[in-house]
């Protein structure tokens, strides 16, 4: 029976005897070590134990500055890339690498010479590229990174000469697209590297899956890594980790990116809580498109960290509607929240819905059951929540300024709660139509005089940034309808010029911010049956928008 490590499992649990057994393959030298002892494991292809998750990705123009990173950085993660393409002497740097392991002796080092040729900055033949890894294998480097395309062409004895002293991650990227995975696996096969590493580039949402379904079909036998690069690919960076890759790629800050679409550390170990990710993690996410914006991550992964749910939240972009649900059903995912294009045109594909969701026309939140898609509209909740803190809403008089998505998700819910509601927009004709479905009133501008209210709703962009200084309604008329509180949805600026001219009036506010916080607070209890731990979200939305405002 062979130990653990013997049979090279890593930290993990990856790694099986089967893919032990591959070892050799396409390598003279390897072939005739396998064929004397195939039971024991080459030492090139065996993992270290307790491999970290997060390999980062350290790139700079000169030596002194990527050592000055290494160092930093190893304090934090022991798994480091020398992209040593990136260096204009990459040669100079072999001394300190030796110097720099004197020092940190478990950091695991990967050695990377990319050439320009196949999308790195090194300039020099693939003899070069293989002297210089040899000798960065040599001085340490525990790992060193080969492109498919430049094994396919070595030459056999220097491959080998490698391969005997460190281990092997090959690797293939292309910069344009992502084809079928196992092409390339199986062409990697041959050489029986220690790590297969894919790295396409994502063009949609769909490719994230192509990747996802790789990993889960090999991760059990073999020590695969697979990325998806550009913005399109950020699931994949994450989810493959949960799939079974070995480690993502991470950089060392924003903006030092060494393939598009990389994540900065703080970001995969803080927000999205890598170390922690395995098969049992429940994946939700954000579906629409664009959805970078979006502040939920940011709440959502807040809020499973303070209850202990092992449950990850992600922004998934998607274009088109049928991505979401093939996603939803294979990734899979738990629940997800759908924002713009999508809010509608998933509505029919719910096997259930929350009949207010059906009244108002459109679905913001979806949980995923026994396979089947239940569909909600927790803006309702992000209304009539902050507002029912403060007055009651039943024979409350309310005006709606607006009358789409969040007017239609305001009217139907004061309705429901029994309040007396007015809508004015500024096409009339669309204030008519949804007066006539939710049965409010409609009034016209020019008679808003005439009318008193005890609450003002902007459901309008009106405001928001940049236009700060406009507000949908002037200071006279704002003291004219009385209301005791005014809601602006609008929660970017934080403080509007209408929630300024209303307390100049005399009445409470609640800013747009309330309303976010009490929708992801209605998903979170929805998706986990918990109560939603609010104070926490409120803290980090608002944090976030004080950093979107600097
Ligand atoms: P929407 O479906 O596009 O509806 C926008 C409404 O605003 C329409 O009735 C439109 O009138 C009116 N409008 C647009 N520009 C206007 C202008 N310059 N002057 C007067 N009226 C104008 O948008 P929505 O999804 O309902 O969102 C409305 C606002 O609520 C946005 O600011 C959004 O950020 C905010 N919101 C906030 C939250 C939150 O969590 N705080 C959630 C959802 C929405 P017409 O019919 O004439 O085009």
């Amino acid at each position: 029976m062979l130990s653990t490590t013997q049979a090279g499992v890593t930290g993990n649990g990856h790694r099986s005897r089967r893919s032990q057994r591959e070892a050799g393959r396409g390598d003279p030298s390897a072939v005739s070590a396998e064929a004397s002892s195939p039971a024991v494991p080459s030492p090139a292809t065996m993992l270290p134990p307790n491999l970290p998750r997060i390999c980062l990705a350290l790139q700079a123009e000169t030596v002194a500055e990527l050592l000055a990173k290494a160092e930093q950085a190893a304090h934090d993660n022991l798994l480091l890339e020398l992209r040593l393409d990136y260096l204009k002497h990459p040669e100079s740097a072999l001394p300190r690498i030796r110097q720099f392991l004197h020092s940190w002796p478990e950091a695991q080092l990967i050695a990377t010479c990319r050439r320009q040729t196949l999308g790195g900055k090194f300039r020099g033949s693939l003899d070069a590229e293989l002297s210089l890894l040899l000798h960065a294998a040599q001085a340490g480097c525990r790992f060193v990174d080969l492109e498919l395309e430049s094994a396919e062409r070595a030459d056999a004895r220097a491959l080998a000469g490698l391969r005997r002293q460190t281990r092997l991650i090959l690797s293939h990227h292309d910069f344009e697209r992502t084809r079928p995975p196992d092409s390339y696996f199986e062409r990697m096969r041959r050489f029986a590297p220690a790590v297969y590493k894919l790295a396409f580039t994502a063009r949609n949402f769909a490719d994230n899956l192509t990747l996802d379904r790789f990993v889960r079909a090999h991760a059990a036998a073999y020590p695969v890594v697979a990325l998806a690069m550009s913005e399109w690919g950020l699931p994949s960076r994450i989810l493959s980790l949960r799939a079974g890759a070995i480690f993502t790629f991470a950089s060392f800050s924003p903006g030092e990116e060494t393939a598009p679409g990389q994540l900065d550390i703080a970001t995969l170990r803080r927000l999205y809580r890598v170390d922690d990710l395995n098969r049992a993690t429940r994946v939700y996410g954000v579906l629409g498109y664009p959805v970078s914006h979006s502040l939920s991550p940011h709440m959502l992964n807040a809020a499973f960290q303070r209850e202990s749910i092992n449950a990850v939240y992600l922004p998934l972009a998607a274009k088109k509607a049928e991505e979401i649900l093939e996603a939803a059903h294979e990734i899979p995912l738990n629940g997800f929240s759908i924002t713009l294009p999508h809010k509608s045109a998933l509505l029919a594909r719910m096997n259930g819905l929350d009949p207010l969701a059906g009244k108002v026309g459109a679905i913001n939140t979806v949980i995923r059951s026994n396979g089947k898609l239940y569909g909600y509209n927790t803006d309702v909740a992000g209304i009539l929540g902050p507002l029912e803190q403060r007055l009651p809403m039943r024979a409350a008089r309310v005006l709606i300024l607006g009358a789409g998505g969040a007017a239609r998700a305001a009217a139907f819910g004061l309705k429901a709660r029994g309040a007396e509601v007015w809508l004015l927009n500024r096409t009339a004709a669309r204030a008519a139509t949804l007066g006539r479905q939710a049965r409010t009133h409609v009034v016209r501008r020019s008679d808003l005089k005439k009318l008193s209210v005890d609450v003002v709703i902007n459901a309008t962009p009106v405001g928001q940034t940049p236009q700060i200084s406009h507000t949908p309604l002037s200071a006279d008329e704002l003291k004219a309808l009385k209301p005791k509180i005014v809601f602006d949805l609008v929660y970017n600026p934080l403080d509007t010029q209408l929630l300024r001219l209303a307390r100049e009036a005399g009445a409470a506010t609640i800013p747009g911010f309330e309303m976010l916080v009490a929708q992801g607070a209605r998903q979170f209890q929805l998706w986990t049956g918990k109560p939603a731990p609010v104070d926490l979200m409120r803290h980090i939305l608002l944090s976030q928008l004080a950093s979107v405002k600097a």
